[in-house]
């Protein structure tokens, strides 16, 4: 992971900026108690967060992640945004396996695939926010969850194509929605919500709702990632409508190759 809290600074840091080693650096999740230590300064390898075995991330955190499969490199082979919020899937060619006995695995090309929202999650979570997803689209383009909400107002409003993480606060059945928040703290220290109203057929509301109740014994506070095409409803709102259901991740690590 690139990304933590600064106690220190009450900020979201990137590795490659930290000063103090003395600070304490937390999970992104709010609700996750995972501490993290710092590797890779003064190294080849680019400077990272690692969780202390002492404190692991809570079950099902979005960001307990050793999944450096998702770094980028010229073995992953992306979908476009658009492709992946119509859930439409082009016909992979896989390159043949060769099984050799014992040779060095330095040849072998295992591609991994960007072609669903779980995957462009794990992507963008995964990579630093400049890294380039295609053309000049860059992950700091396509989501929005702490590390980014600050920067150009996020916080107060967008509208298009973006994937939002928020944690969850209430879901509303009639209403057919369910509502998740986004917290910033500005640099003067204040701290600012965003409001994610999520509209979506009752079947996945259940889901979702039965899934948390069942897993944590409570709906409220904990993390969904929404690939939307949203609207700016008014100062802090955005609201969109779901048409595709794997458009909507409450479920994480835990669950990542169950799908
Ligand atoms: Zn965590």
């Amino acid at each position: 992971m690139f990304y933590a809290i600064s106690k220190k600074y009450n900020d979201v840091v990137c590795a490659s900026n930290v000063t103090d080693l003395n600070d304490t650096f937390l999970c992104l999740n709010s609700q996750c108690k995972a501490e993290y230590f710092i590797k890779g300064i003064n190294s080849e390898r680019k400077a990272h967060f690692c969780h202390k075995h002492s404190t692991p991330h809570i079950q099902g955190c979005p960001y307990d992640m050793g999944l450096t499969k998702y770094l980028n490199n010229d073995d992953i082979v992306k979908s476009s945004l658009q492709d992946i919020y119509a859930h439409i899937r082009k016909p992979i060619k896989k390159a043949p396996t060769i099984h050799v006995n014992k040779q060095p695995k330095q040849n072998a090309s295992r591609k991994t695939y960007i072609n669903t929202t779980k995957d462009l999650f794990y992507f963008c979570t995964t990579n630093s926010l400049d890294t380039i997803y295609e053309n000049k689209t860059t992950i700091n383009d396509i989501i929005v969850d702490s590390r980014n909400i600050c920067s150009k107002g996020l916080f107060k409003g967008f509208s298009g194509l973006r994937l939002v993480v928020g944690y969850t606060i209430k879901y509303d059945f009639p209403k057919r929605f369910i509502l998740l928040k986004t917290e910033a703290v500005t640099k003067y220290g204040k701290t600012i919500d965003l409001y994610s109203t999520i509209y979506m057929e009752t079947n996945q509301i259940k889901e979702i709702k039965d899934y948390l109740f069942g897993t944590f014994g409570t709906f409220t506070g904990y993390p969904v990632a929404v690939l939307g095409k949203w609207s700016n409803s008014r100062l802090f709102n955005i609201e969109c409508t779901i048409n595709e259901p794997t458009n909507v991740i409450y479920k994480f690590a835990n669950d990542i190759d169950k799908r």
